[in-house]
């Protein structure tokens, strides 16, 4: 058998839906981004939703649009992709990376710990789809002490009086924290919809604003629309209208939008997302979590607790006790009998361009535990029983020939 990591999951309305923005005459920024903005919405019950043509850009503008800049600070964890922190990186902060806990999220003791006078931003990160603990987080902004050493530098941080929370959710799109989805825990959410994430465009992101008052979430949608579109007054779509041609560049904006062929795919998607998308993960995450739940082994990753769920992005299956060095023959052996896993993630301290910047993994000993211990399973709603059972009986197979006990 073979089976793929994470393949897009393409049926006939995806395919209807991207042959009708091609036939349409119209296949950039248009009225199926505008659709897609209005179901996501509808579904995070965000006020506002502003497609781009990825989360790491998404990220940057949002940073950009608080006013963070050189010698300013974002609290970042270890554990994440890349793009949590080059996102940081290219407006010209320092991401300041901490440690994760054995749910593989952002430890809140840790933020506290890294908090400064420099402190702007801290951008959480839903591992695996996993919520991470926004109560928690947002106690700590708010909390005297932490108050006290914000500096406002921009009108954008003097309005909100204190750090942002940026949820970095690429992973959690359909997660639930405290009984409400995600896109509303934060002050700004941003999902990703990369081709492996849950909901893709192929490439694509969606910021959804949830500022407190005074804040006009309308108003910065407006605000950032504008400079995902290089500054420009009007969008091209209403400047091919006959007449529309004059325009005006107010600001020294970004190129950043989500083109309308690949807002279809994401607007065909989001309507199956809930009542089958999302059902058939848990499917897989579900039987995942009861046949490995007899080898003890298995260290099963967290989900469903106290109106907390996971989206089932990933299934992050640990060994216990095994060094990186026997994970790594493992997934050698599950390799050889076909099946596609992967490592999420190799934590941003062990990558060349962050270890050349000065961080050591040796700081985060959670994150290099985490790693070294984690293989992600293929989770997708096209795996059938007769996969997921091989995928079972392959793994065991490997971890048993590797480990022997
Ligand atoms: C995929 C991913 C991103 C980046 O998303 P893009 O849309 O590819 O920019 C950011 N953070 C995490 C945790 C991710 O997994």
């Amino acid at each position: 058998m073979k089976i793929p990591f994470s393949p897009p999951y393409i049926d006939e309305s995806v395919e209807n839906e991207v042959l009708e923005s091609l036939r349409s005459g119209w296949i950039t920024t248009g009225p199926k981004v505008k659709a897609l903005e209005e179901e996501v919405c509808k579904y995070t019950s965000v006020e506002a939703a502003l497609g781009t043509n990825s989360a790491t850009s998404a990220m940057m503008l949002v940073l950009h649009w608080f006013g963070i800049t050189r010698g300013d600070e974002v609290i970042v964890p270890a554990y994440t992709y890349c793009a949590t922190a080059l996102a940081v990186m290219h407006i010209g902060a320092k991401p300041v990376m901490v440690d994760v806990g054995e749910d593989f999220n952002i430890s809140v003791a840790a933020i506290e710990a890294a908090i400064t006078e420099k402190t702007k931003a801290i951008i959480p990160v839903d591992f695996a789809g996993w919520p991470c603990d926004y109560d928690a987080i947002q106690q700590l902004v708010n909390k005297p002490s932490v108050l006290q050493k914000f500096h406002p530098q921009s009108g954008q941080q003097q309005k909100l009086g204190r750090i942002l929370i940026m949820s970095d959710a690429a992973h959690s799109f359909g997660a639930v924290y405290q009984n409400k989805r995600t896109g509303i825990h934060a002050d700004i959410t941003v999902f990703s919809f990369h081709a492996v994430k849950n909901l893709t465009t192929a490439e694509g992101g969606m910021i959804c604003l949830h500022l407190p008052a005074p804040f006009s979430n309308h108003d910065i949608y407006k605000t950032l629309r504008l400079w995902s579109l290089n500054g420009q007054t009007k969008d091209a779509f209403s400047k091919s209208q006959a007449g529309g041609w004059r325009y005006d560049i107010v600001y020294a904006g970004f190129k950043m939008n989500l083109p309308d062929v690949c807002a279809a795919i994401g607007l065909a998607q989001i309507r199956k997302y809930q009542d089958v998308l999302l059902q058939e993960r848990k499917r897989v995450f579900d039987f995942y979590s009861s046949s490995f739940s007899k080898y003890t082994w298995a260290w099963l990753p967290p989900y469903d607790r106290q109106g907390t769920s996971s989206s089932y992005h990933l299934y992050p299956l640990r060994i216990h006790t095994i060094t990186e060095e026997q994970r790594d023959l493992i997934i050698e052996k599950i390799a050889s009998e076909g099946v596609a896993v992967n490592v999420h993630f190799i934590p941003m301290p062990m990558l060349t361009v962050f270890k050349n910047a000065g961080y050591e993994i040796g700081n985060y000993p959670q994150s290099y535990k985490n790693y070294a211990a984690e293989i992600s399973l293929p989770i997708y709603p096209q795996l059938t029983q007769e996969e997921c059972n091989y995928i079972v009986n392959v793994v065991a197979r490997s971890v048993q020939l590797v480990t022997p006990l």
